[in-house]
């Protein structure tokens, strides 16, 4: 048998040409989308700890000009995006708690944005520490980096707390800053109330630490304020290798390492904010360490390059999986 194209069409009949295949399919059945989220995390090892970067999901947020870049101009921000294939109209927000096993600890940096962010398509920290292999009850320890609803909304469930057995670590001066009477009244009332609910409840089991104290051996904090009064980087060695839980330091891989001195509408102290910038990221490009950070683009860890003002984000591919 040697059928060509034409002449199988000719063997299937005139009332199959008149009625694609694909359309007889699609009427005889629908086929929903199953529109579940992925299971999304990435494992690696650096010396002895096993490190996990967990996403808590992702959503779009609308106009990119109204939030990076608040000292420049709507065309120097648009600009810089299409020069880097991004939209100019929107842009996706992602957010990354890092896992530490330490080998003795399980210790949880940040906790998403909690059951409060679950319809809108975040909130996802629970159950992809779960997908990982861990559960909430084995996580030793609870770190805030600093004390935004979107880092310390994971912290309860349901009214509970949602790792039930952690000790909890955050920084003196951002707890401070939260849970002071001047903040009523003001812009920061809000996340105030929310500190209120979420962190001083816990204010019992939670260790304060400022800039060099160490959450455990070879886990250090690094003051990194501007972005909010207290907020705290960490470094991490083990076995001779190093890296940065850069939180948010930098909050766009573009718009903010690009270009560190563009203000950014969630810094509070924007000049300090930037300074921050770009001593965190120009220690990250020298010692050319791994860092992950909490908006960096999922699975959120990568490396900087130095270019012009600023600085290139080279996301990890298999670099630390060899
Ligand atoms: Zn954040």
């Amino acid at each position: 048998m040697n059928l060509t194209r034409r002449s199988m069409f000719k063997l299937s009949g005139a009332a199959a040409l008149a009625t694609p295949m694909l359309m007889t399919r699609a009427a005889q059945a629908e086929v929903p989308m199953a529109a579940t989220m992925p299971a999304a995390f990435k494992r690696f090892t650096l010396g002895d700890f096993e490190i996990t970067a967990l996403s808590d999901g992702h959503r779009a947020v609308p106009d990119p000009q109204s939030i990076f870049g608040t000292n420049t101009t709507k065309e120097d921000v648009e600009a810089l995006l299409t020069e880097n294939y991004l939209p100019v109209g929107q842009m996706q927000f992602t957010f990354a708690p890092t896992l530490i096993n330490t080998g003795s600890e399980l210790i949880l940096f940040d906790t998403g944005n909690g059951e409060g962010g679950r319809e809108g398509g975040v909130g996802q920290t629970l159950a992809n520490l779960q997908a990982s292999g861990y559960a909430p009850d084995e996580v030793t320890h609870v770190v805030l980096t600093h004390m935004h609803p979107d880092h310390i909304g994971g912290m309860t469930e349901g009214g509970a707390p949602a790792f039930p057995n952690a000790a909890y670590v955050a920084g003196q001066a951002e707890y401070d800053f939260w849970t002071s009477a001047d903040r009523a009244g003001t812009p920061a009332e809000g996340v105030a109330k929310l500190v209120a609910s979420k962190v001083q409840p816990f204010a019992e089991k939670t260790t304060f630490i400022g800039d060099g104290d160490d959450v455990t051996s070879g886990i250090t904090a690094m003051a990194a304020f501007g972005h909010t009064p207290g907020h705290l980087a960490f470094t991490v060695s083990s076995g001779g290798k190093s890296m940065v839980i850069t939180a948010d330091t930098a909050n766009h891989f573009v718009l903010s390492l690009q270009r560190p001195d563009w203000e950014v509408r969630f810094d509070a102290d924007k000049a300090a904010a930037a300074a921050t910038r770009k001593k965190v990221f120009d220690m990250i490009a020298t010692d050319r360490m791994p860092f992950i950070g909490y908006h960096m683009p999922f699975p959120s860890v990568g490396y900087v390059e130095k270019i012009g003002e600023g600085y290139r984000f080279i996301p990890e591919t298999y670099q630390l999986d060899l």
